[in-house]
This record gives C-alpha cells, structure tokens and sequence, in this order.
C-alpha cells in the first residue's frame, strides 16, 4: 500500500497594509487596507501564491472584508 503525502496547507500573511475608514464588526478596532498574500504549500513546499486585497481590524486582526480581485 502505498502512502501519499497529503499534507496541504495555506499560510497567509499580510504584506503590507495602510490605515483605512471604517470600524471592526467584532472588537471596534481600526480597519485598515491589506495587501495579502496566501502561499499554498505541498508538504511544506510552496506551490502556488496568491496576492490579493483585503480590509482586515489592525487590533484582533479579523478579515471584515476581501477583494478577490486585484490588478
Ligand atoms: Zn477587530
């Protein structure tokens, strides 16, 4: 029988972010606009990297909202 590595998992992490209007639904924090970067990885390999843009609280750190699409 022969075993495959299944291990997949997506890091993510914020690569840069600037203050932006609005509030956190969750704590009342400051939101600010983040440019985010996921890395999928393949047994600690990474295979695939993705940036994209989202709104994120600066204080609990809650994803308040995500744009998919970024040029
Ligand atoms: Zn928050």
């Amino acid at each position: 029988m022969v075993f495959f590595c299944f291990l997949v998992d997506q890091k993510r992490m914020v690569r840069n972010s600037k203050p932006a209007a609005g509030i956190c639904s969750r704590c009342g924090g400051c939101a600010s606009v983040a440019d985010m970067e996921t890395a999928t990885r393949f047994c600690y390999v990474p295979i695939y990297r993705k940036s994209w843009r989202a709104i994120i609280c600066t204080f609990c750190g809650a994803l308040l909202k995500s744009y998919r699409h970024v040029c």
